[in-house]
């Protein structure tokens, strides 16, 4: 017979979502429980993600840097690169935040149980253990935080060279030729690190422009950065076939590109899908959107009083830092304070070289939403801090209200773009104008002028060169 435990509070899944939502509810007192597949906490972001992916970038921007510091008259030759030292490197930093976190959940007395977690009604849970047991928990509250995995394309065959994100962050090998299909974010950051290693990559996407939820003036810039370093960009195209030989793998493409690419390992990027049915959420009567994403409220309540959603499960975007939020806000809500995600602005970053960030509405967005809007921009060839760094092309745009000359939004490409753009965060949040932004003392030279010269350009405040 199975023993039925009873958990005050079950979280499920240890991501950025799950994890902060768990030690949130234990700080403010209550007994959680925290389940999770795999037998490290944090998730796809800590264990095959964000920080894996970061740890490569880290290390095909220095291998990029370093060939083209020749130009200043200081050379390294050519890299060699140890692929097991920087397997093990990446290896390493994960454990490091993995171990801290089990300490985190130690300190705060979260119960944490290895297994993957089905709902059976909605008050219960069967959790199968990596032995193939089954626990069973009944709980009073839980937060659902089991993520999202990787789409798969229709009819494509199982091949030891076709990977998702998660095989292509093992580094199994540096293949000579690799396709990447789908450009958006991981698609791109991928081609960063493997055209580094030393791969001819090309990227297949099926929209007008890479990163297709950007602004085109930014993607336009990532695709010229790409084919600086040789990779091939087909956009508006899509891969109508696939076959794998004994020899390479094989991509029919139409649209943009028609014709085939040979590969000798492909990466398929194409988006995530909620992981809903993995938790069997139908079974505790949760209601879902028609794509399987599990519908919450500002609250990040469900339709279930006593179950909550965050992350991922929830649908778009897909994003740790946004999964970390919504974590806090139904832990607090379950603990019965007042609190709400319910913020617009929700920044994005691909940690590509140079970086695209943005946060808010694009102009594209905005106009068809047919809102007023005008653009302050400032191209980073006269940043003095950007030349004097070794950086390329790069672009800072802020789209605001013409009349009140309230922030609306802000795309930045560049290095370290990603860091600016909290400066535009906060400016969102608080509501702060051009104004605002310009009379902000930037400290002279720093990459954040680029903000402040963007909206001093546009107040017609700027000595124009
Ligand atoms: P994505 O949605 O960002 O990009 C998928 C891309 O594939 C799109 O550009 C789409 O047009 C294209 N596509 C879809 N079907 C295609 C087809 N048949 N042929 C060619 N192209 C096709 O998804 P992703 O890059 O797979 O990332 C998944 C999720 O993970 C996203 O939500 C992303 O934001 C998130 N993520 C974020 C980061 C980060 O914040 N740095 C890093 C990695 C992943």
């Amino acid at each position: 017979m199975i023993e039925t435990q009873h958990a005050d509070l079950i979280v499920i899944g240890a991501g950025p979502g799950g994890y902060a939502a768990a030690f949130r509810a234990a700080d403010l007192g209550r007994s959680v429980v925290l389940v999770d597949g795999r037998s490290t906490l944090g998730g796809v972001c800590l264990n095959e993600g964000c920080i894996p992916s970061k740890a490569l970038l880290h290390a095909a921007r220095v291998i990029h840097e370093a060939s083209h510091i020749g130009a200043w008259g200081i050379s390294f030759g050519h890299p060699k690169t140890d692929i097991d030292a920087l397997r093990a490197r990446k290896d390493a930093i994960v454990s490091q935040l993995t171990d801290g976190l089990g300490q985190l959940a130690r300190r705060r007395k979260v119960r944490v149980v290895t297994g993957r977690a089905a709902f059976v009604r909605d008050d219960e849970l069967a959790v199968t253990t990596a032995d193939g047991g089954i626990e069973r928990w009944t709980f009073g509250q839980a937060i659902i935080a089991a993520g999202s995995s990787s789409m798969q394309l229709p009819g494509w065959p199982q091949d030891s060279r076709i990977w998702d994100s998660t095989a292509a962050l093992e580094l199994r090998f540096v293949p000579r030729r690799l396709a990447i299909v789908g450009g958006g974010i991981i698609g791109l950051e991928m081609a960063t690190i493997y055209s580094a290693l030393g791969s001819s990559v090309t990227v297949i996407e099926l929209a007008g422009q890479v990163a297709p939820g950007a602004e085109a003036d930014a993607a336009d810039l990532i695709n010229a950065s790409l084919e600086a370093r040789s990779c091939i960009v087909h956009t508006g195209t899509r891969v109508i076939s696939i076959k794998a030989s004994a020899k390479s793998v094989r991509l029919s493409c139409e649209g943009g590109y028609a014709g085939t690419v040979e590969a000798d390992a492909v990466i398929q990027a194409v988006g995530r899908r909620a992981s809903t049915a993995a938790i069997a959420a139908v079974k505790a009567g949760i209601e879902v959107r028609p794509d399987g994403a599990v519908i919450v409220d500002a609250l990040c309540r469900t339709n279930r009083y006593n179950i909550f959603a965050v992350g991922d499960i929830t649908g778009g975007p897909m994003l740790a830092h946004r999964a970390t939020h919504q974590g806090k806000v139904a832990a607090e809500v379950a603990c019965g304070h007042a609190s709400a995600f319910d913020t617009a602005f929700v920044p994005f970053v691909a940690y590509t070289n140079p970086e695209l960030a943005w946060v808010g509405p694009t102009t594209a967005q905005l106009k068809a939403a047919g809102v007023a809007h005008k653009v302050a921009r400032f191209p980073w060839a006269a940043s003095g801090r950007n030349l004097a760094s070794g950086g390329g092309d790069g672009l800072t745009m802020i789209a605001y209200a013409p009349e009140s000359g309230r922030v609306l939004g802000a795309t930045i490409v560049g290095p370290g773009a990603g860091e600016l753009l909290a400066e535009v965060g906060l400016a969102l949040e608080m509501g702060a104008t051009l104004t605002d932004l310009a009379l902000t003392v930037h400290a002279h030279p720093t990459l954040s002028e680029t903000v402040a010269f963007a909206t001093e350009r546009a107040l017609g405040r700027l000595a124009e060169l």
